[in-house]
């Protein structure tokens, strides 16, 4: 069921992250992980779906979505830039892959941090972050979503990992086999997975190798 709802603020959070807050439609229910069909209820672009992930948790009055913007592909992320308070999304419906299964490894390229974030935060609010790890993948530093509240809530399990550029602390290139089993613990923690297909397709090969159970692999492609 398509619900319309009215951006309540839009903002830069980095140089192509917006952190956009709207209204909650009624009767609306989601699961932190999940997504859902988003269009901009503008003249002509209506019918021009996209997948976001809520960064709000489901008890939240508002809904709250983190969103990489592609101004040169001038689809709905390069609309996106030019939107205010007080217009419009069209809300469809709620779907997703990513549930919180258990501790484990969270493992994100870029935008991928998102259903992470949702899942992180709730955990957060029960105290009930524990061991888990996140191996964040982005290109520079300037690039990391979120990094302050990343640090905040896990510390030292939190990793970046920087593929196109040198900064101390940070992990350089990409995800390595040698890094997932540098913070791998125990076999049977959770891995879960998100972010663009070709990081994806690497990580899993490095699962392979590692002898990680398909049934421990949670994951979604954006
Ligand atoms: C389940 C799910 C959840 C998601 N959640 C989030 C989220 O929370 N936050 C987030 O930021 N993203 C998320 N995404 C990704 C998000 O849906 C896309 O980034 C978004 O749809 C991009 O929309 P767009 O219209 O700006 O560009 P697109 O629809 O990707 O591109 C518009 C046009 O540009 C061209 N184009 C496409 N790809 C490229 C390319 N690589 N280079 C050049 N041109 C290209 C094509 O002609 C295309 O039709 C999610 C995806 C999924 C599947």
């Amino acid at each position: 069921m398509e619900q319309k709802s009215k951006i309540i603020s839009i903002e830069h959070i980095t140089h192509d992250v917006l952190h956009l807050v709207a209204e909650k439609p009624a009767g609306l229910i989601y699961e932190p992980g999940q997504a859902v069909d988003i269009s901009i209820n503008k003249p002509g672009w209506e019918k021009e779906l996209r997948a976001f992930t809520f960064t709000s948790l489901p008890e939240d009055r508002l809904i709250e979505f983190t969103i990489k913007t592609y101004p040169s592909r001038k689809g709905v992320t390069n609309q996106l830039l030019s939107m205010k308070k007080g217009d419009e999304l069209i809300v469809g419906g709620v779907f997703g892959d990513i549930h919180y299964k258990g501790e484990g490894i969270f493992i994100a390229g870029g935008a991928g941090i998102t259903p992470f974030l949702a899942i992180l935060k709730k955990l957060e609010k029960e105290n009930k972050i524990g061991n888990n790890k996140l191996i964040f993948a982005n290109k520079t530093k300037a690039d990391i979503i979120h990094e302050e509240k990343f640090r905040k809530m896990l510390g030292r399990n939190f990793i970046n990992v920087l593929s196109d550029e040198t900064v101390e602390g940070y992990e350089h290139g990409f995800i390595s086999e040698a890094l997932i089993r540098k913070h791998l613990a125990d076999q049977s923690v959770f891995f879960y997975l998100c972010g663009p297909p070709p990081m994806m397709d690497a990580v899993e090969k490095h699962f392979a190798v590692l002898g990680i159970q398909k049934d421990h692999i949670i994951k979604e492609g954006f």
